[in-house]
């Protein structure tokens, strides 16, 4: 069984077949999906998809790229929204939160101080409820673990990770995975493809992101939680271990850090390794 822990199913690009999507790749074996927010707009469709489809979950939360868009209200909106989903099973983290310092308009002065302010707004609700975070960084993993150090949360994942090996150790110290998906399947990914050869199998998580970060055999079409199997194969050979032990052990580490999807998925089919 292999487990996405990063897929925005409710994302236009899929209009109305994120449901037949997630079905079709748990044919597939994904037996997991996990659909982070990326505004206040989308927190109702986030939930409802992962309450019509028994393999999904969801998480809440303000991404970088729409900070500016966002009003200092959406804050309290998500605060009110996670103190009422947390009776709801299917919710398990906050997120996608974080920094982005790639995207220009997103690197100003003024818009970098808003995105960091609404990171460690997000940090301070995944605090006070005590769930794990769903990060988003680019071209700014040392500021994403200066605030992680500053703001204490039960660890999450860094998504579609691209740092440096000493960078991943640090996640790894706060307990945070690191997720890894279509990137991966590019050759010229050098470093990217070492780095997930050599940490530990523990650290690793498995993601699509899609409908982004399409796999190099279908890029730049639409990706999608169908291609896991692939990536995760892909993954297995650069490491040189058994595909099944890839599925089994990323999938675990997904519900190590992820507890209440742990829980959702029943305690019953985590593996004795853990
Ligand atoms: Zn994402």
């Amino acid at each position: 069984m292999w487990t996405d822990s990063h897929c925005h199913l409710d994302a236009p690009e899929f209009g109305a077949d994120g449901g037949s999507i997630a079905q079709r790749a748990a044919q597939l074996g994904v037996g997991w999906i996990v659909i982070p927010a990326v505004a206040t707009a989308n927190f109702a469709a986030v939930a409802a998809l992962a309450h019509r489809q028994s393999n999904c979950a969801y998480a809440l939360g303000i991404h970088p790229i729409f900070v500016p868009q966002a009003q200092e209200s959406d804050l309290a909106v998500l605060r009110q929204s996670v103190a009422a989903a947390m009776a709801d099973s299917r919710l398990v983290a906050i997120g996608e939160i974080g920094l982005d310092f790639f995207v220009p308009e997103l690197k100003a002065a003024a818009m970098a101080e808003k995105q960091t302010h609404f990171y460690r707004e997000q940090l301070k609700i995944a605090r006070d409820f005590g769930l794990p975070v769903l990060l988003h960084a680019r071209r700014a993993q040392d500021l994403i673990l200066k605030q992680l150090r500053a703001i204490s949360v039960p660890g999450g994942i860094a998504h579609a990770f691209n740092g440096s090996l000493q960078q991943a150790q640090a996640f790894i110290d706060l307990g945070f995975k690191l997720g890894f998906g279509g990137a991966l399947t590019f050759p010229r990914a050098l470093q990217l493809r070492r780095l997930a050869a050599n940490l530990p199998l523990e650290a690793i998580v498995l993601e699509t992101d899609a409908p982004d970060m399409a796999p190099v055999w279908l890029h730049p079409a639409r990706n999608s939680p169908q291609q896991l199997p692939r990536i995760g194969q892909l993954l297995a050979e650069l490491r040189g271990q058994a595909a099944s032990d890839v599925a089994r052990i990323t999938s675990a580490n997904v519900l190590a850090v992820l507890p209440r999807l742990a829980h959702l998925a029943g305690a019953a089919h985590l593996p004795e390794s853990l």
